[in-house]
């Protein structure tokens, strides 16, 4: 079977991706054109993909480092590895609950695609953030003004922290949307138990505070992975974008084997579409 032929065959068996070789998510990604919200429910957890970018979305080869350039090309033969800004919706124990909230752009599809879903900026309980870069707190904001009205934000102590101890004009999109949420923001410390009980991880390395959030059999990886396509075999290959590199690749690489070895489904927020990956 020609692949072209065998990714059509594929389909229709849905896509969330069960064991196998790890660039199905590729693969798949490659006939999901249309689809730009997708629900997975595991053990009680609803868990729903929204993709942010309108259009087609590819990280480019150049911003990867950490392996020959020859090795980065010929894993994404495209000039750019497929991915996506994305979030994810989470219903559980009656709870409804964002983790990210992507970028905020006029053609962010966060908003369209929650009102699609029958969700309300203020039926949002809580708000769950992997870190603090534009493309996962962006959409927090609208005009100045906090988009969703009741949400209870949780962030690690140290993401905030580290940011706050940034210069000038790099945390002041951070600064001002934390303000906004001041009443309602809580910093947790790893290990903590979070509402829904949801466990954060410590994944720092792409930020100084980056959190991988474990809800039943979902693991949310935030941005461990920019390029699945290059990362998932090359895991010690970083995008220009993570802070602390050698952490980023140590974090990578143990919350890759601890997904594959708790068979957790992955919900990254630039995974190529659906954004969901097994292992
Ligand atoms: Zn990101």
């Amino acid at each position: 079977m020609k692949r072209r032929e065998w990714i059509r065959n594929v389909a229709g068996l849905g896509l969330l991706l069960a064991a196998g070789p790890i660039d199905r998510a590729v693969w798949a990604s490659e006939l999901s054109e249309p689809e730009k919200v997708k629900t997975l429910t595991l053990s009680g957890v609803k868990m729903t993909w929204i993709q942010d970018n309108p259009k087609e979305r590819r990280m480019p080869n150049k911003i990867f480092s950490g392996a020959d350039s020859r090795v980065i090309d010929e894993l994404s033969p495209e000039g750019g590895a497929l991915a996506t800004v994305s979030c994810f919706l989470m219903q559980k124990d009656g709870k409804t609950a964002l983790f990210d909230t992507a970028n905020g752009n006029a053609d962010s599809l966060l908003l369209p695609a929650l009102e699609g879903l029958g969700v309300k900026p203020a039926d949002i309980d809580y708000l769950f953030l992997t870190h603090f870069h534009g493309d996962h707190i962006g959409g927090m904001m609208r005009d100045g003004k906090a988009v969703f009205p009741r949400a209870e934000v949780y962030a690690a102590k140290t993401e905030y922290d580290g940011w706050m101890a940034m210069e000038g004009e790099r945390k002041e999109l951070v600064a001002t949307t934390m303000k906004a949420y001041e009443d309602r923001l809580h910093l947790f410390a790893f290990g903590e138990e979070l509402p829904c009980g949801i466990e954060p991880m410590d994944a720092s390395g792409h930020t100084p505070g980056h959190t991988v959030y474990r809800v039943g059999d979902f693991l949310v990886i935030g941005d461990l992975m920019h390029g699945a396509a290059i990362q998932l075999k090359r895991p010690e290959v970083c995008a220009s974008f993570d802070m602390d590199q050698p952490k980023a690749v140590a974090a990578r690489k143990k919350y890759l084997a601890y997904a594959k070895e708790n068979q957790l489904t992955m919900a990254g927020m630039h995974l190529p579409p659906p954004a969901f990956l097994k292992l």
